[in-house]
């Protein structure tokens, strides 16, 4: 019997083995494409010898050196990195060790930011309905997944949700993006007046929104407003760029292609490649300097927080990203295997939509095309797919049939930006077989 606690109970998985490259082998030598990175982690592939070198290396001079004694090389090279490519403006890195904990020091920051400048009743967040921030608790309440949520309820800080950008199901029929964008905007303002513009402390949003629905980038120039907004009221913008950030979508930072800078930014999963444990919050100058100046003290803090091991991965990772350039891959790429998905499954009665940027695309299922009817949750279509795709030997991320049977079922698709063009038709062929399994 194992000792391990799974994520589900029930399930009875295959022991992997090894990865190399695109692909991830079991013990019994099957071999698994990996379309997803597991959930949009592993840019660079499996087994990268720049990468696991930097990590020995780094091993072998120290592993761990605590934050409240010492800085380390590679932790004060990869906030530099990170600084020097980030959006204008960001300008302190604070190191963790992953996503949830990003989004945490993120709120936290942001709340103590107005209690350094004298604006105490700066508390309320706003987010969006259909988001996912991660698992911690305030992470937890931050998001607006119904199904993640409702157990925790009770435990949760109150957190405003307003409609994500979501075009396939939020635009109305004959409804003009830029229409359908002024009411997003006008939703959000009436939030901000309902709750009074001095008591709002941050806007929070994924500027492609992964796991809840499915590589959704938002209307064009929605973001530009968001940010003209939070400037009119003194709001923070945080930008949660866990999973879409560090190249998934083409640009190192997925803001960068919105023409907008957040004032916190929260990058993991690809910044550590899978190779290490590692998220960074970046923060704006003068975020930083409030607290400087103030307390002197940002009241947070994690054991494993700056990492040098973790650190020297990430350094390795973005030296792959972008002095290798394998984030100039993701665009060209991306477009091949959307072109491919549109080729395969443009007609297919089932398939309602097909949508993302760069590498990071979305599939959304659906009962009916016409009326964009989601199945019924209790079908379990993305369990299905998942199933399915997995026994033909491709790993993707299937999600949905949330509980407020709001969304459609959808397959997320995040491969590493080393693929290949016949990977990329193995990767459309194999989903095909799991599609086809389940409907
Ligand atoms: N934010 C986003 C947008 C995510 O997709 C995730 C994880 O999927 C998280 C935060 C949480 O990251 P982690 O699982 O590393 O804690």
């Amino acid at each position: 019997m194992s000792h391990v606690f799974p994520r589900h109970c029930h399930a009875s998985l295959p022991t992997v083995s090894h990865g190399a490259g695109a692909y991830l082998y079991d013990q019994s030598g099957k071999a698994y494409l990996d379309g997803s990175g597991g959930a949009a982690v592993s840019c660079l592939g499996h087994a990268d010898p720049a990468v696991t070198g930097a990590i020995k290396g780094q091993l072998e001079s120290v592993a761990f050196a605590h934050t409240g004694f010492f800085t380390s090389e590679p932790a004060e090279e990869l906030a530099d990195r990170l600084i020097e490519l980030a959006p204008q403006g960001l300008n302190r890195v604070y190191l963790v060790s992953g996503g949830s904990e990003a989004m945490e020091a993120a709120l936290k920051l942001a709340r103590q930011y107005f209690l350094e400048i004298g604006q105490p009743e700066r508390s309320r967040i706003i987010a969006r309905r259909q988001s996912y921030h991660g698992n911690t608790l305030g992470a937890l309440a931050t998001g607006g997944n119904a199904w993640r949520r409702a157990p925790f309820a009770p435990l949760l800080m109150e957190v405003s949700h307003v409609s994500a950008a979501y075009a396939y199901r939020g635009q109305a029929p004959g409804e003009s993006e830029a229409a359908y964008c002024d009411r997003l905007i006008a939703e959000l303002e009436a939030e901000i007046a309902r709750l009074g513009p001095e008591n709002v402390m941050a806007f929070v949003a994924e500027p492609v929104v992964g796991a809840t629905l499915g590589a959704v980038p938002a209307v064009e120039g929605y973001f530009r407003r968001i940010r003209e907004i939070c400037d009119r009221h003194g709001i923070l913008l945080i930008l949660d760029e866990v999973m879409c950030g560090m190249g998934r979508t083409g640009t190192l930072f997925a803001c960068e292609a919105e023409g907008v800078a957040p004032d916190i930014c929260a990058v993991a999963k690809g910044l550590g490649g899978g190779y290490q444990p590692i998220g960074a919050m970046l923060c704006a100058a003068r975020i930083y300097d409030a607290i400087a100046a103030g307390s002197g003290f940002f009241q947070h803090g994690h054991t494993y927080m700056g990492h040098p091991v973790a650190a020297a991965a990430g350094v390795a990772v973005l030296d792959r990203l972008v002095g290798d350039d394998l984030v100039g891959r993701v665009t060209p790429m991306g477009d091949l295997l959307r072109q491919m998905l549109v080729e395969r499954f443009g007609q297919h009665p089932h398939v309602g939509d097909i949508r993302g940027r760069g590498l990071f695309l979305g599939l959304e299922l659906v009962a009916d095309r016409e009326s964009k009817t989601p199945f019924d949750p209790a079908r379990k279509v993305n369990a299905t797919v998942k199933k399915a795709a997995f026994e033909a030997g491709l790993i993707c991320y299937p999600m949905g049939g949330c509980v407020d049977g709001k969304l459609g079922d959808h397959v997320l698709l995040a491969p590493p930006f080393i693929l290949t063009e016949d990977q990329a038709e193995e990767l459309v062929d194999k989903l095909e077989t799991g599609i086809e399994a389940a409907l």
